[in-house]
């Protein structure tokens, strides 16, 4: 690939079209991870990755259809449903993941929106999960822009709310809300000043016009969302995807590449279907540009041998676990990362794509 083309990669760009992001789809395997790698090391430090941990704060009986979800009441999937976990359950399990190395703590709960009654309760565990010295990020369905605004007073970081796929493939996975539903509450986190983490499921039938859809959607939102989750579809029996086709690896690994070319500032993040990745295609993720992971929940027992073994990846790949720093304002933000990106310039394996 010529080298003049890469000379806008690196941008933040809202503007993509469907052709564009195909293209990049359809670069040699080399190009593509070659360009992402590079477009990586202009905004991050390529050998730090993020780590959150995943807690179910209610579990199961959701009334909602995604066709991948274990968690709707509609599929019989043998989960045993949990009612919303008290507040002192949930520093238990944040004090955990905190000493597990997560900066992170994302509370989940099978909604299709918070209740009234609920609010309460969630936002008392953002303030006391905060307080602990770790990010917050919760996922409880659509909200309201009250409920976004409760949320952000709270002092929630992270709001995550998937869109799942590309709009025209949306109604093969989901019926029950609309995609202008959800790019409402995409909508909303955002007036109410909280980050943004949204991203898709890969390998749910979808063909790479859908992903690369997915992408632009993502990619074209008036900000980037600061989180982009890419999970690999896990299928559990009793789902309608169930019987899904193996994805292959390297179609998961290409739109890893592809979106953290679409979004180079934002945090690409291996989620759901890492159990299912052998160590050698998670380093070509991260080399791919995926700088951010889950622990699941799970993990969080005493033995937590899936965590000792996460770590012990990091270790045969010389990956750090990135730091929480709170910085008092933005300006600091951009100094911070002015200071890591003179510092990769030094570096003479650092190669600059925009030259
Ligand atoms: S809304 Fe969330 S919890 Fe409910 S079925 Fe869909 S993915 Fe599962």
């Amino acid at each position: 690939m010529p080298t003049a083309s890469l000379q806008h990669y690196g941008e933040s760009r809202h503007d993509w079209t469907r052709q564009q992001v195909l293209d990049l789809f359809a670069l040699p395997f080399n190009d593509l991870l070659f360009t992402a790698q590079q477009v990586h090391r202009v905004h991050f430090d390529a050998n730090r990755v993020q780590v959150s941990t995943l807690c179910s704060i209610k579990t199961g009986a959701c009334p909602e259809d995604c066709a991948y979800c274990p968690q709707s009441a509609r599929y019989d999937t043998g989960l045993e449903r949990e009612k919303l976990m008290k507040v002192e359950k949930v520093l238990e399990e944040a004090r955990a993941a905190k000493a597990s190395g997560a900066t992170r703590f994302c509370m989940g709960a099978a909604w299709r929106s918070p209740k009234k009654k609920d609010m309460p309760y969630v936002t008392q565990m953002v303030r006391e999960v905060k307080a602990l010295g770790m990010e917050t990020c919760m996922t409880l369905g659509m909200l309201n822009d009250d409920q976004a605004q409760e949320l952000a007073d709270a002092g929630l970081d992270y709001y995550n709310h998937n869109l799942d796929t590309s709009p025209e493939y949306y109604g093969e996975i989901i019926t029950t809300r609309t995609y202008q539903d959800r790019l409402e509450t995409l909508g909303r986190v955002r007036a109410a000043g909280m980050k943004v983490c949204a991203g898709g499921i890969i390998g749910m039938g979808e063909g790479e016009k859908d992903r690369a859809g997915l992408l632009m959607q993502l990619a074209n939102l008036p900000d980037h969302p600061e989180s982009v989750p890419i999970n690999m579809l896990v299928k559990v029996a009793g789902t309608p995807l169930e019987e899904e086709r193996d994805l292959d690896p390297f179609e998961f690994i290409r739109c890893i590449a592809v979106a953290r070319i679409m979004m180079p500032k934002s945090h690409v993040r291996l989620s759901a279907g890492r159990e299912a990745m052998s160590d050698e295609m998670q380093a070509m993720a991260f080399l791919a540009g995926a700088n951010s992971i889950f622990y699941g929940e799970k993990l969080l027992t005493t033995a937590n041998p899936e965590a000792n073994k996460d770590m012990q990846l990091f270790q045969r790949l010389g990956i750090q676990p990135e730091e929480y720093q709170q910085y008092a304002d933005e300006a600091a933000v951009e100094a911070e990362l002015a200071a890591q990106i003179t510092e990769q310039q030094n570096d003479p394996f650092f190669y600059d794509a925009a030259k």
